[in-house]
């Protein structure tokens, strides 16, 4: 019989009620994939938090092992680009969701679902950026691609002190933008300006009912928040910029006008980490590497076990947790 790992494993019984258990299991019961690797390193996700805690339906198969993102170590292959020993990352394509994920000693998943670690980047460093951070990098690759450059005017960055927030914020200051930071958390201010941003928003100030057009204060935002959040960033859009939406923390609600769009050629640009195709995420991954700072990617995470994941997941569903979890297997 194989060796037997540590794992979270979601089960839902006939009323369709959500059971979620610390277990062990052998990788016999994996699903089946052509290479099977010794995860060292996952994190929690909002998303995480979402499947762990049954507030949305991300899980799509019973029994499922959450986990959207891991690390580790390949220690079998069948796929030709992987071979024992190799270190990889593997971000969304349904794992976590319909395939078994990440918060599990081993995974079994396609080879066409993993990217090399990338250079320079220990496991720890990766999940540390994880896939809120690897979203915050397209958002910002978005944001360039339209043009939306850091002479163009300051950026906001909404849900700032969350992961997908708190990345933005240190890629943004990085690449020489002014960023203004909304948050909840004005206790949080000193980690925010720490991060790189100059001016803080509070998150009331933008979670009401917007106006069609608002005041032109930004040339362009990344929204982790979405509902009236995202209706006031675009609202208050400077003409010929543009928002990458990629977080539904309010609401998945649009409450908006076509305002913006029409009469001061404001863009929205979706951002999708799940599906995203193979040289972007590559792309992402090589400039994750090179523009963040190791030390101060340490200082937004917190590393916790396995067994924390169940109040982990709890926590980031109600907004109480900073920066980004690593979950060390
Ligand atoms: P976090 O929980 O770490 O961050 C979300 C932040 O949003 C919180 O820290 C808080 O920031 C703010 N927030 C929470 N609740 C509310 C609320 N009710 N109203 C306004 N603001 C709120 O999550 P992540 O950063 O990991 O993810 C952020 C969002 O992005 C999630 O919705 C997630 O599902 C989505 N996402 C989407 C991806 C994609 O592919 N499109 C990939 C990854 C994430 P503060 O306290 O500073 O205000």
């Amino acid at each position: 019989m194989s060796e037997q790992f540590e794992a979270i494993l979601i089960t839902r019984d006939e009323k369709k009620n959500q059971a979620v258990a610390h277990v062990e299991l052998t990788e016999d019961e994996l699903m089946p994939g052509d290479v099977t690797v010794a995860v060292a390193a996952s994190t929690v996700n909002y998303k995480d938090g979402l499947a762990i805690t049954g507030k949305s339906p991300v899980v799509r198969r019973f029994p499922m092992i959450p986990g959207i993102d891991f690390a580790g170590t390949v220690t079998r292959s069948s796929h030709p680009e992987w071979k024992e020993g190799d270190e990889v990352i593997l971000n969304g394509w349904g794992v976590g969701e319909t395939h078994y994920g990440g918060f599990a000693g081993r995974a079994r998943v396609s080879g066409d679902w993993l990217l090399p670690l990338p250079d320079g980047m220990s496991m720890r460093e990766a999940m540390a950026v994880g896939t809120a951070g690897y979203t915050a990098m397209l958002a910002v690759m978005a944001l360039e691609r339209h043009g939306v450059l850091p002479d163009l005017g300051p950026v906001i960055v909404t849900g700032a002190t969350g992961g997908v927030g708190s990345v933005a914020i240190a890629l943004l200051a990085a690449l020489g933008y002014e960023v203004t930071a909304s948050t909840g958390r004005i206790s949080e201010e000193a980690y925010l300006r720490e991060l790189g941003a100059k001016e803080i928003v509070a998150r009331e100030a933008l979670s009401g009912p917007s106006r069609p057009l608002g005041k032109e204060l930004w040339a362009g935002g990344i929204d982790a928040v979405g509902s009236h959040t995202l209706a006031n960033v675009l609202s208050m859009t400077c003409y010929g910029g543009a928002v990458a939406a990629c977080g539904l923390a309010q609401g998945m609600d649009l409450p908006a006008t076509v305002a913006p769009f029409i009469l001061r050629g404001v863009s929205l640009l979706g951002i999708d980490s799940v599906m995203a195709p193979k040289p972007l995420r590559m792309e992402a991954w090589s400039r994750l590497a090179s523009l963040l700072d190791p030390a101060k990617l340490m200082a937004i995470s917190q590393t916790v076990g396995l067994k924390d994941v169940l109040s982990a997941a709890d926590d980031i569903v109600g907004g109480r947790v900073r920066g980004r979890l690593i979950v060390d297997l």
